[in-house]
């Protein structure tokens, strides 16, 4: 494999990496160059730092917009539910009314029907909330100085 370095006169040297720690001429100015015996380390444990942070960071996003993505999922059942129990307790109802109002069938279905309110609006309350959640996960994966464009998309499971 080939590997590049600079003369202190400026030249570009390539060389092999077996070549590493040893001396070479240089070409242009015939002065004595010491081949770096390793490429900088530094800046590439930094960016793997770095990416490690992203991905928790990352993974913290994603669980929030797991968290909000089940709200919203047992919010939208729950206003199901009780749509359901509205209608089978309206139907029930007027079922009741036409063949003869019975105190304890009039009872059950108003109680259906008033449970499945409670759903609906139990329903409406939770799935808001899943969205606001997701609001709140949105604008603060946008404000983020941890993650690049690319990242943020992956954030929000785009
Ligand atoms: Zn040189």
């Amino acid at each position: 494999m080939d590997f590049s370095f600079s003369c202190p006169c400026g030249q570009a040297l390539v060389t092999s990496v077996e070549k590493r720690g040893t001396e070479v001429k240089c070409p242009t100015c015939s002065a004595t160059v010491m081949v770096p015996a390793a490429a900088p380390a530094a800046p590439a444990s930094a960016k793997q730092t770095g990416s490690a942070l992203t991905a928790k960071v990352i993974t913290r996003y994603r669980d929030g917009y797991a968290v909000a993505g089940t709200l919203c999922a047992e919010g939208a059942q729950m206003k199901r539910l009780g749509f359901f129990a509205i209608v089978g307790g309206l139907v029930s109802y007027l079922y009741g009314l036409w063949y003869g109002p019975d105190r304890v069938g009039v009872a059950i279905s108003l109680a259906a029907v008033g449970l499945g309110a409670f759903m609906v609006a139990l329903g409406v309350f939770v799935s808001a909330l899943g969205q606001m959640v997701r609001a709140a996960l949105d604008s603060a994966v946008h404000g983020s100085p941890f993650l690049s464009e690319a990242d943020k998309a992956k954030a929000m499971g785009l």
